[in-house]
């Protein structure tokens, strides 16, 4: 059995040596590794994205908890309040998404659950949610339907090659 506690990373920042994550942010960081950032730096929302990135590229064993809840990344955000994220979304480019950003995202969660074959508590390690993700993620147009503009384009190139680049494939 795998006993459960908390790890040091690189940066000296303590983890859960078990991170739950929602699919969006794990897409998001792959997407912003593809982009070209190999060293996450903190974000002044105050979210974890950094740390949980970081960890990600420096132990590709990372074992990652599949949630539709506020993640690791979210739990030190300023905009998370009791569990909550009440940030409206910036819906420039995708008109006819959710005033709130928990809803849109919910949605997004959803489709990438559909899209993968996962579901709330499955696990994997960073390496397989990757692999996984290179398999079955096909036509990304499909899961962020809302976006007009062409920023899925991009997005779908960045992904490509932080999928690459975090297998090592590129
Ligand atoms: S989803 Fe909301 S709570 Fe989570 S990191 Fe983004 S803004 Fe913060």
């Amino acid at each position: 059995m795998r006993s459960e506690g908390s790890i040091r990373i690189a940066s000296g920042e303590i983890m859960e040596d078990v991170i739950r994550i929602r699919p969006l942010h794990f897409v998001d960081i792959l997407c912003d590794y593809g982009a070209g950032t190999d060293v996450f730096e903190p974000h002044p929302f105050g979210h974890a994205v950094h740390t949980v990135a970081n960890a990600m590229i420096a132990n590709k064993e990372t074992m990652l908890e599949i949630t539709l809840e506020p993640d690791a990344v979210c739990i030190p955000c300023v905009h998370n309040v009791n569990n909550v994220c009440d940030s409206l979304l910036d819906r420039t480019g995708r008109p006819t998404a959710p005033v709130m950003m928990r809803d849109w995202d919910l949605a997004i969660n959803q489709r990438w659950c559909r899209r993968l074959g996962i579901a709330e508590g499955d696990r994997f390690t960073t390496r397989e949610l990757c692999e996984r993700l290179r398999d079955r993620k096909g036509d990304i147009n499909d899961i962020f339907p809302e976006i007009i503009d062409n920023r899925i384009k991009i997005k779908a190139v960045n992904l490509d090659k932080g999928i690459e680049k975090f297998l090592g494939t590129a």
